[in-house]
């Protein structure tokens, strides 16, 4: 067992598991529905179901770092499983891209690849650099650009979403919403990009975006 503060939290499941029989054996024996596809970063500060008081079977979940959704057709299969799996096997309504502030995999772009001894590492945030390199060419100040490269990122993640036919299609037809967000470690405050204005709003009760 890695941890006993892991075997406690299995323990506890275990209660969890008992007192809410009737909806795990539904999911056992009906299988899952869920709406939700949710990809994130892997960071551990950001448990999307904590963040949004998702239950068992509510969220389809992809993490990896730097919340990245590779265009299509450039080999990365495990993302493009997911997508296949939950747009074609589920009843997918929605897609939500996550970032989160502080985020290893952005900060990672302000330094020289590792090729040597971080390989993958590297070749995957290449994924990201174009949002790095637009946020520069916007001349903003020090402080302010890595939340910026941070929302930037979660929007050409997006645009890299509407490679892969089975999303587009889905999205031109009305039957599939994409949804850019921002979750703030320094806060818990989540925003969410409009489209419509341009603007990062808050999500939820909070009565102004995170910082
Ligand atoms: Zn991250």
């Amino acid at each position: 067992m890695p941890t006993s503060k892991i075997l406690d939290g299995i323990n506890r499941f275990q209660d969890y598991y008992l007192e809410n029989a009737d909806l795990f054996q539904q999911l056992a024996e009906q299988g899952q529905s869920p709406e939700v596809l949710f990809i994130g970063c892997s960071d551990s500060r950001v448990p999307l179901e904590v963040i949004t008081g998702a239950g068992p079977g509510d969220l389809f979940i992809l993490r990896n770092v730097a919340n990245i959704v590779p265009p299509y057709g450039t080999g990365h299969m495990s993302v493009g499983a997911v997508l296949e799996y939950a747009l074609l096997h589920l009843p997918l309504r929605h897609i939500v891209i996550c970032g989160h502030t502080r985020c290893g995999g952005i900060e990672a772009l302000d330094r020289d690849p590792d090729w040597v001894r971080a390989s993958h590492i590297a070749r995957w945030i290449e994924h990201a650099r174009p949002a790095k390199t637009k946020i520069e060419a916007a001349g903003l100040e020090a402080s302010a650009r890595h939340l910026a490269t941070v929302r930037e990122n979660v929007l050409l993640q997006l645009e890299h979403l509407r490679s892969y036919d089975v999303v587009r299609e889905r999205e031109k037809a009305g039957s599939l919403a994409l949804h850019g967000w921002v979750y703030h470690l320094e806060t818990g405050r989540i925003e969410a990009y409009n489209s419509g204005t341009g603007a990062w709003e808050a999500v939820g009760t909070q009565t102004e975006p995170g910082r």
